[in-house]
C-alpha cells in the first residue's frame, strides 16, 4: 500500500502517514533491540563483527550477548582464529614462501621437510634419508605464522602433526607426500 492510499483511507496528509510510519519503525527497532540475543543469531553476526561489519544497534547487542555467554566467547575465539588463519594463509608472499620450500624439497628428493623453531625465526629444511638440507629456508616469526597456515589448510589430510618440544625448541614434521 502506498502511503497516498494509506492517507486517503485515514483521511490525514501523506506527510503525517509518513513520520507517523517512521516513529512506528523506530519502536519497533527499539523493541527488537531491547529483546536479549540468543546464541543462534549472536553465532550467525560472529564473522560480521570480527570484520567490523555490524551496525552499532547489532554490535552492542552482540557485546552485550557475549559478555554473558561463555559459549559464544568460545565460538568468537575459534572464529578469530580461523579468520587469522585464513588470512594468513591466503596471504601472496606466503603462498611463493610454501612453494619455494616444496620445490627446494622436491629438488632435493626429499622425503621431510622439518620446521625448526630457532630463537627469532624459523629454518624449514628439507630431508632425504635422514639427512638434513645444510642451508634451509628462513621464515621470520610473521611468515611463520603464514606458513603453518597455508600448509595446514593445503595439507590437512597428510599432515602428520607432532609437536615434540625438545630442548626448549619445537620441531613440525610434515611428511611430503610428493
Ligand atoms: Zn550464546
Amino acid at each position: 500500500m502506498k502511503y497516498a492510499e494509506i492517507a486517503e483511507v485515514l483521511g490525514i496528509a501523506v506527510g503525517t502517514v509518513k513520520s507517523r510510519m517512521f516513529a512506528a519503525v523506530n519502536a519497533l527497532r527499539a523493541i527488537l533491540e531491547g529483546i536479549p540475543m540468543n546464541c543462534d543469531s549472536a553465532r550467525t553476526e560472529i564473522i560480521a563483527y570480527l570484520k567490523n561489519e555490524l551496525e552499532p544497534g547489532k554490535r552492542k547487542r552482540l557485546e552485550d550477548h557475549l559478555a554473558k555467554c561463555p559459549d559464544c566467547r568460545k565460538e568468537l575465539e575459534q572464529a578469530r582464529r580461523l579468520l587469522t588463519w585464513t588470512e594468513a594463509a591466503s596471504d601472496e608472499a606466503v603462498v611463493a614462501k610454501v612453494e619455494e620450500i616444496f620445490q627446494n624439497a622436491m629438488l632435493a628428493n626429499a622425503s621431510d621437510i622439518h620446521f625448526e623453531s630457532q630463537r627469532d625465526d624459523t629454518l624449514a629444511r628439507a630431508s632425504s634419508r635422514g639427512r638434513r638440507d645444510a642451508r634451509g629456508r628462513r621464515l621470520d616469526s610473521a611468515q611463520r605464522v603464514g606458513v603453518l597456515a597455508r600448509l595446514r589448510c593445503w595439507l590437512t589430510l597428510n599432515v602428520a602433526d607432532t609437536s615434540l618440544p625438545q630442548d626448549g625448541r619445537i620441531k613440525w614434521t610434515f611428511r611430503n607426500k610428493e
